[in-house]
């Protein structure tokens, strides 16, 4: 005896859901898809809305790693502005791993989110430099 539901679900298996690939960053999508996550426009098979997008994540991952080196380098400033009393001495001991730990983080997470989004921009000027038109030449 078949049941309604699993007779469903033998059909939706049957009839697979038409899928494309984003040429940029590969990530599969439904077929009637506009557009992809990182801006890529299956419409038009236009790569502008992508590179602008990778172009605005470099330029915050670099500022992501400039903040990073600024809360090291704030370490100095802030003992020539409250000088070593042993007070502010303790309190170092607690701010300064932090401050390391905290700056280091944002710059090894700028970097990697440099090197995708350099990546990302590379494979789209690629697929934006190809010709849309293609001389074919048949040989028979
Ligand atoms: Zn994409």
């Amino acid at each position: 005896m078949n049941h309604p539901y699993l007779e469903t679900q033998a059909v939706q298996r049957a009839a697979p859901a038409r899928v494309v690939n984003c040429p940029i960053c590969a990530i599969e999508w439904p077929s009637p898809v506009a557009c992809c996550a990182c801006g890529y426009d299956f419409t038009i098979e236009s790569v502008h809305g992508a590179m602008a997008r990778f172009r605005g994540a470099r330029i915050s991952a670099v500022t992501m790693q400039a903040c990073g080196a600024v809360t090291i380098a704030l370490i100095a400033p802030f003992f020539w502005l409250v000088g070593f009393t042993p007070a502010w001495l303790i309190l170092a001991m607690f701010l300064i791993p932090i401050q390391v730990i905290g700056g280091l983080t944002m710059i090894v997470r700028g970097a990697a989110r440099l090197r995708t989004a350099t990546r990302h921009l590379r494979a789209a000027r690629r697929l934006g430099q190809l010709p849309s038109a293609r001389i074919v030449e048949r040989r028979s």
